[in-house]
């Protein structure tokens, strides 16, 4: 299996093989298609599975394509939302790393750091927002992000968010989301507490266990 069979662009199949990935994993062969047709997903995948690039990939594909049917949208199109701080860093940074010569631009939001620096990089204009609920919320309710044009959402490390009790942010992160959208969930753990979490968040996702 090759990653352009999963119908990855020549730009991002390009940047893979300068990183020395040589096959996708079966996570990314899993959730790949699916997300690139725009599927809801929901994922159990632990951490060193690749379940990151499974993510990114697609949704740098989807973010490219719509930058060149309407270069004029300057929006937040994805959010990712993660338990911690070093998880954000960790998938920005991957991000980055796939979106070498595109002009898809990442932006991060976590606490304990100065709110205004992180508002600054907004105002520039993001496509993809990695975020920690707290201060995601801490920026909307500051009016410094709009996630109006939001097309995809993902969950990261699912059960630890709701272990980490973030279910309040969560929800007030929900009501300012566009309810038409598509809904990504990963986690290590697939038990009732994320079903349940998910009943309402996704839409016949795809299942997917690795
Ligand atoms: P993750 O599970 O997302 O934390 O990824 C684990 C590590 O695997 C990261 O360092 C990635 O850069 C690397 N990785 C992800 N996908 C592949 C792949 N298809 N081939 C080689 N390395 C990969």
């Amino acid at each position: 299996m090759s990653f352009s069979a999963l119908s990855l662009n020549t730009q991002l199949v390009d940047t893979l093989a300068e990183l020395g990935y040589q096959q996708p994993t079966p996570i990314q062969v899993e959730a790949i298609p699916a997300i690139l047709t725009k599927q809801d997903v929901m994922a159990g995948a632990q951490t060193g599975t690749g379940k990151t690039a499974a993510f990114a990939l697609p949704i740098l594909q989807l973010l490219m394509a719509d930058n060149q049917s309407d270069h004029a949208a300057k929006a937040i199109r994805a959010l990712v939302l993660v338990p911690t701080r070093e998880l954000a860093l960790q998938v920005q940074q991957s991000f980055v790393k796939y979106a070498k010569g595109t002009d898809i631009r990442v932006g991060i939001a976590y606490g304990g750091v100065s709110i205004e620096a992180q508002q600054a990089v907004f105002n520039a204009g993001i496509d993809v927002l990695i975020a920690t609920p707290g201060r995601l919320l801490d920026h909307l309710r500051q009016g410094a992000l709009n996630l109006n044009q939001l097309n995809t959402l993902v969950f990261d490390e699912a059960d630890r968010m709701l272990d980490m009790g973030f279910m309040d942010e969560i929800q007030a992160v929900l009501k300012q989301v566009p309810a038409q959208r598509q809904t990504l969930l990963f986690s290590a753990t697939l038990d009732d507490s994320i079903f349940s979490f998910s009943k309402n968040l996704l839409r016949d996702p795809k299942r997917i266990e690795v």
